[in-house]
């Protein structure tokens, strides 16, 4: 499918222009002339969950490749499904297009951390890593630069109110006799020994929650969105193509009624919370919770990442920088070798196999870090 990119142009020397995390304004490459981005004014808003559900059409749009046509240097190139945002491959001019899906980003927050700072962030974070491999170290003083993109992001409202049924554990304290042995002798002792008590419990919980997060893209892995939070929607600002000129930007690839579901299971965590407190006691368990969201409100969003990817032993690392917080993420490669030299050091044992068991099981446990 033909697109049309829209840019920016320098007003003094027709050069584009580009959004500048630093001065929060539109710069232009060439000459360095500053557009200020007047921020539009209108308010954040809240959608309506349900209405935006029944109204969306049933068959979700299918990834469409763009061909865009540049407007600087006119050659054509393709954008990838979702992309909305990107530089001409042949002159770097930014391209803007129109959006495929039916729900479009009301606000998003621009790009504050600069890529500069990004990347002294990034290497900050990987020589912290001592067990990274020294090929990942030598990747960093290679010029590889990291990708600005803004990720499509859901955040949801709901006031939920679950019903619970549970028993409440309430520990208690019994003397018994206990026979030992001491100094080859029989011996009787007295000890406290702890039993529960438990009793029927059962209620309503209310929790409101208030911009649940839920990363909308599929290019990122779902364990690095959730590590880039927290993000502050109190940041938020009116959608402007401005923001976008020069970065990459995706529009969803998980909807609407995907997207709750995985802001319930987020949500679950706090419900369940105020169940084991409510219940109180000593112990809880939970036998059902069945809950209604009500008054649920969405917004689409986008928010700014600075990403790269590292290739090692055929396997691919992502990493991600919070472009709002300049929090780190990623899957760590680390050097088995690097660790087994460093326990052989530690604990003065040889050759173990036992110990690279052990390890596997750690290094598994630690793929994704912050
Ligand atoms: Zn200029
Ligand atoms: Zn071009």
């Amino acid at each position: 499918m033909k697109f049309t990119a829209m840019s920016f142009t320098c007003p003094s020397c027709g050069a584009p222009q580009k959004f500048s995390p630093t001065k929060g304004m539109l710069v232009c490459e060439f000459c360095k002339r500053e557009t200020a981005i007047d921020p539009k004014n209108q308010p954040i808003m809240e959608y309506s969950f349900h209405q935006a559900l029944s109204n969306l059409e049933a068959e979700e749009s299918k990834p469409i490749e763009k061909e865009v046509s540049c407007k600087k240097c006119g050659s054509s190139f393709t954008l990838t499904p979702y992309s909305f945002s990107s530089n001409c491959p042949y002159c770097d001019t930014p391209a803007i297009t129109d959006f495929v899906q039916e729900l479009t980003p009301k606000s998003m927050i621009p790009f504050k951390v600069t890529q500069k700072d990004a990347r002294s962030r990034f290497e900050k974070w990987v020589k912290s890593r001592w067990f990274a491999p020294t090929a990942f170290k030598k990747y960093l003083d290679g010029n590889e630069s990291l990708t600005g993109y803004y990720l499509p992001y859901w955040t949801y409202d709901s006031d939920t109110v679950s019903q619970y049924t549970g028993l409440r554990g309430d520990v208690y304290y019994v003397t018994v006799t206990k026979t030992v042995v001491e100094n080859g002798k029989q011996r009787n002792v007295r000890v406290q020994e702890a039993r529960t008590r438990w009793t029927a419990a059962s209620g309503t919980a209310y929790v409101n929650f208030d911009d649940v997060t839920v990363g909308a893209s599929k290019s990122v892995s779902r364990a690095i969105l959730s590590a880039l939070e927290p993000w502050d929607t109190t940041q938020l600002l009116p959608f402007d193509e401005k923001y976008l000129s020069g970065f990459e930007a995706e529009e969803y690839s998980i909807g609407l009624d995907n997207g709750f579901e995985f802001a319930k299971t987020k949500m679950y965590f706090k419900i369940e919370q105020k169940i084991r407190y409510q219940i109180g006691g000593d112990k809880q368990q939970i036998h059902s919770v069945n809950t209604q969201y009500n008054n649920t409100t969405y917004k689409n969003i986008l928010l700014p990442v600075w990403t790269a990817s590292f290739k090692w032993n055929n396997k691919t690392y992502n990493y991600a920088i919070n472009a709002l917080t300049g929090k780190v993420v990623g899957e760590r490669p680390y050097s088995p070798t690097k660790i087994f030299f460093a326990i052989l050091g530690a604990s003065g044992v040889v050759g173990s196999v036992f110990y690279f068991e052990e390890l596997k099981v750690w290094i598994n446990g630690l793929m994704v870090g912050m």
